[in-house]
């Protein structure tokens, strides 16, 4: 029991940095009209987007942009099922969320649902982008949507 507590203590000790967020991977943006929002942000960022892509399971199609090293991506509803189209309804088009990249998708859940954040998906699924992703509810998180991100050939099962 010590020795487990003990390499437990160690873990966090040295492996803190593990679990924590690397970085901001991209900013979501829910538009209602894709090519309409696709010629708006190559005309403001001055470049164009490298790659369209649905997500069939959340009835969305993302289109990307990278911005040094952070990229858009614009979100628009496929069908009326998705969550796009339901958050455009009550606040418009705009802001959407903040996507942090982790090393961990599963053990950072895990520790933020202990923290006391409010979890929208127990575990990850698939995302747009090749990877595997969930979100954090904006109530907990300050009213921002935040979702976690990792790379699926980034050690984890695909
Ligand atoms: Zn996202």
């Amino acid at each position: 029991m010590f020795v487990l507590l003990f390499l437990v203590y160690l873990k966090r000790m040295f492996f803190v940095g593990e679990m924590s967020v690397k970085k901001l991977e991209h900013i979501g943006i829910a538009v209602k009209d894709l090519a309409a929002a696709e010629a708006l942000f190559t005309k403001l960022l001055g470049c164009e987007p490298y790659k369209r892509e649905a997500v069939e399971s959340e009835h969305v199609i993302t289109s990307f942009f990278q911005v040094g090293d952070v990229k858009i991506e614009l979100l628009a509803a496929s069908n009326n099922q998705s969550t796009i189209a339901n958050f455009i309804e009550k606040r418009g088009e705009g802001l959407h969320h903040l996507a942090f990249e982790v090393n961990d998708i599963e053990e950072s859940l895990s520790e933020k649902s202990h923290e006391g954040f409010q979890l929208i998906h127990q575990q990850p699924k698939d995302g747009a982008d090749n990877k595997r992703i969930a979100f954090l509810h904006p109530k907990s998180t300050g009213g921002v949507l935040t979702e976690f991100c990792q790379e699926k050939n980034n050690n984890s099962q695909v």
